[in-house]
């Protein structure tokens, strides 16, 4: 069986770059948040359940999420939040473990924001963490997405501190340089988890 290497990282560290670095190596990623937001739109019986809790506009008369929607719906309610991750969580541990069923390489990656959030290291052989200064990572997210400084600072600000992330991986990259640095951190953390 292939070995699952948790990867991780708060908003802007760099995470989906190391990711890409991490495939041009030739090691298969699977990218749960993303694969999240496409499950909401494959799965028929997880959208009526979505539809049953939250109302028939979770979806669009296309059949499609209706991301802004069921965010305004759960913003600021844990509960109604709670039960909609139970929904959707179970359907992305499900696709996950049809996809790592499918691969042959011996060291598999799988990235998520939320991998000690939920506890998805305690089913991993090893977490990667990617982190960077906050000053640095929300520069970056500035430019990348054109939010303002306050808007990253708030997520960030609603995520895991980095301390208590740095104390629970097995590995961790610190992204306050350059890509070139990135790259070859990344290769380097490869060689020594194989
Ligand atoms: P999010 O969780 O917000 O999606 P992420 O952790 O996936 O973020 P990336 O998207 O990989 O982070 O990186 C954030 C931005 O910073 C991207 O535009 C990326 O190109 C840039 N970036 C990442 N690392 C570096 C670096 N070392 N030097 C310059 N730019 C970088």
């Amino acid at each position: 069986a292939s070995k699952i290497i948790g990867l991780t990282g708060g908003i802007g560290s760099g995470k989906t770059t190391v990711a890409k670095f991490i495939e041009n190596c030739g090691f298969p990623v699977y990218y749960s948040d993303e694969r999240a937001k496409a499950i909401v739109n494959e799965n028929d019986s997880l959208k009526q359940r979505i539809k049953d809790l939250l109302g028939s506009d979770s979806y669009d008369e296309k059949g499609l999420y209706n991301r802004k929607f069921v965010g305004e719906k759960v913003f600021n309610n844990d509960e109604l939040l709670g039960q909609l991750n139970e929904i959707i969580h179970p359907a992305v541990r499900e696709d996950f473990e049809q996809w790592v069923a499918q691969q042959t390489k011996y060291l598999i990656f799988k990235e998520t924001a939320l991998l000690f959030e939920l506890k998805l290291h305690l089913q991993c052989y090893k977490s990667l963490l990617v982190t960077a200064e906050d000053n640095i990572r929300i520069k970056r997210v500035m430019d990348r997405d054109g939010k303002t400084y306050r808007e990253v600072e708030s997520v960030m600000n609603n995520q895991m501190s980095e301390k208590d992330k740095i104390k629970m991986a097995d590995f961790v990259i610190y992204n306050n340089t350059n890509l070139e640095d990135l790259q070859e951190d990344t290769e380097k953390i490869i060689f020594e988890i194989e």
